[in-house]
C-alpha cells in the first residue's frame, strides 16, 4: 500500500527538515519500501492515519502500549499530573509511587533509579557494574539491542568470541574495545570465554528474551549458565528488560526463567508511553550511585512527574485482578499465533510464528526456528516486505521491518485477532 496524499505531503515536508523525515530510523519504512504512514490519532488497538484511514496497530509504539493507545486510566493520570506542573527538577510524590510499584512487584529489586529512556537505563547500569567491579570489559550477545550507547553499537569481528568493532560510524574503535561479542545460544563458547577472561569482565548483558532481531528465546539452561558463570567470576549479570519488563508478567523474563540478575533495566511499559527508563538491583549496589557513592549519573527530567504518573497508572492497571491481564494477553497471543500458523500451513508454506506471551515474530523461512541472529535468512526480509504491504492494504499495521516483533495489547480482542487472521489469509493468497 502507498501512503495517502496527506501522509505523503507531511513526509515531503519532514524530509526537508529531519533526516529521512524521521526521529528514529526504522520509522522511515526503508526496510519494507514505500513511504511511512503518519499517525493522526489513536485509541485502543487502532489508529487513524493523516488521511483518515483506520488500521489495527500491532506496533504499540514499539512496546510501551501494553494497555493500548490512550487508555483512560493513563490519560487521566497524565492530565492530572500535567495540570500540577510538567517538571520540577526536585523530588515528587509520583516518583515515589512508581518506585514503590516497581520495587514491590519485582522480587530481586531493592532500589531503582529513573532515567528518561531505555538507552540511558542501560548506559547507567553498565557504568554502575563497572564502578562496582572495578573492571572495564562487558559481554554482549549478537542480535541483542541495548540502545545506542557507543560501546553497545558493536558487531562481532572474526572468530567466535571477539572484541567488538563499531557497527556505526562515529563510534571510536576504542569505545568498542571493551565489548566482547558472543553468539546467543552457545553455552560452550560463553563458558570458555568466562574461564579465560571472567576476572576482567564487569558485566554480561542480555535481553530478557531477545526481541530486537527477530524473537530469539533462549533455553533455561543457557540463561542459567550466564547466572552461574557471573557468580563464579564476580561479574554482574544485567537483564535488559526494556521490552520484557512487565510485558511477560509482573517479574518479566527474570520471573520466566527463575533467574535473579544483579541489575535489570526497564523502559517502554514503565513509562506508559511517556519517556522513561529505570535500572535497579540490590541496595548495596544501587547505593554506589551518587550522591551516596562514587558512580555518577544524573538527569534534569529524571523522575518527571507526568511520566511517572503515566507509568504508575499503567502498572496499577496491569497489577489489578491478580494479573488477569497477562493471562488475557497470553490467550490473545496464542490465538493470533495459531491463526497465522494456520494460514501459513494452509498455503503450504514452511514459515512459522515465534511467540512469548504477547510478543510475536514472523519467521518467514523454512527449516529450524532461529535461535541466534545468524540463523535468520536474509530472504525473509523480502518476503516480509511484501506481506507487510499486503496487510496494510487490509488495514493491519505491522512493524515496518522484518526484524521487529509484533505486540498484542490488552485493547485487542478476539474479534480483532480473527479479523487480522482473515487479513493474513487474503494477504498471503494475494502473493501466490
Ligand atoms: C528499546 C530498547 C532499548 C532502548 O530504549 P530507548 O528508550 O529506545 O532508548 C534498550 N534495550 C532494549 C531491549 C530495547 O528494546
Amino acid at each position: 500500500m502507498t501512503a495517502g496524499p496527506r501522509s505523503s505531503e507531511l513526509y515531503a515536508r519532514a524530509c526537508r527538515l529531519m533526516p529521512a523525515g524521521v526521529n528514529s530510523p526504522v520509522r522511515a519504512f526503508r526496510s519494507v519500501g514505500g513511504e511511512p504512514i503518519f499517525y493522526a490519532e489513536a485509541s485502543g488497538c487502532r489508529f487513524t492515519d493523516a488521511d483518515g484511514r483506520s488500521f489495527i496497530d500491532y506496533v504499540g509504539s514499539w512496546g510501551p502500549l501494553i494497555l493500548g493507545h490512550a487508555h483512560p486510566a493513563v490519560i487521566e493520570a497524565v492530565r492530572t499530573a500535567a495540570a500540577k506542573g510538567t517538571s520540577y527538577g526536585a523530588p515528587c510524590v509520583e516518583e515515589v509511587e512508581l518506585a514503590e510499584l516497581v520495587v514491590d512487584t519485582v522480587p530481586f529489586l531493592e532500589m531503582v533509579r529513573f532515567v528518561s529512556s531505555g538507552t540511558e537505563a542501560v548506559m547507567s547500569a553498565v557504568r554502575l557494574a563497572r564502578g562496582v567491579t572495578g573492571r572495564d570489559a562487558i559481554v554482549k550477545f549478537t542480535g541483542c539491542y541495548h540502545g545506542h550507547a557507543d560501546y553497545l553499537l558493536v558487531a562481532a569481528g572474526s572468530g567466535l568470541a571477539t572484541f567488538g568493532t563499531p557497527s556505526s560510524a562515529g563510534v571510536p574503535a576504542s569505545s568498542a574495545a571493551h565489548t566482547l561479542l558472543l553468539p546467543l545460544a552457545d553455552e560452550a563458547a560463553f563458558r570458555r570465554l568466562m574461564t579465560e577472561h571472567g576476572g576482567e569482565i564487569a558485566a554480561v548483558i542480555i535481553e530478557g528474551v531477545p526481541a530486537n532481531n527477530g524473537l530469539l528465546p533462549q533455553t533455561p539452561e543457557f540463561v542459567a549458565a550466564l547466572r552461574e558463570e557471573c557468580t563464579r567470576h564476580g561479574s554482574m549479570l544485567i537483564f535488559d528488560e526494556v521490552i520484557t519488563g512487565f510485558r511477560l508478567g509482573a517479574d518479566g523474563a527474570a520471573g520466566l526463567y527463575g533467574i535473579e540478575p544483579d541489575l535489570a533495566t526497564y523502559g517502554k511499559i514503565i513509562g506508559g508511553g511517556m519517556p522513561v527508563g529505570a535500572y535497579g538491583g540490590k541496595r548495596a549496589h544501587m547505593q554506589q550511585l551518587a550522591p551516596l557513592g562514587p558512580v555518577y549519573q544524573a538527569g534534569t527530567l529524571s523522575g518527571n512527574p507526568v511520566a511517572m504518573a503515566a507509568g504508575a497508572a499503567t502498572l496499577r492497571t496491569l497489577l489489578a485482578d491478580d494479573g488477569a491481564i497477562w493471562a488475557r494477553l497470553e490467550h490473545l497471543g496464542d490465538r493470533l499465533e495459531r491463526g497465522i500458523r494456520g494460514v501459513f500451513d494452509a498455503h503450504g508454506l514452511g514459515w512459522t510464528v515465534v511467540r512469548r506471551g504477547s510478543i510475536l515474530w514472523l519467521a518467514l523461512q523454512d527449516g529450524p526456528t532461529p535461535v541466534t541472529a545468524e540463523c535468520i535468512h536474509p530472504d525473509a526480509a523480502g518476503r516480509y516486505a511484501k506481506l507487510h504491504s499486503a496487510l496494510l492494504d487490509r488495514g493491519v499495521y505491522l512493524a515496518p521491518s522484518a526484524y521487529e516483533v509484533t505486540f498484542v495489547s490488552a485493547a485487542h480482542d478476539e474479534a480483532v485477532i480473527d479479523q487480522t487472521i482473515a487479513a493474513f489469509d487474503e494477504a498471503v493468497e494475494s502473493q501466490r
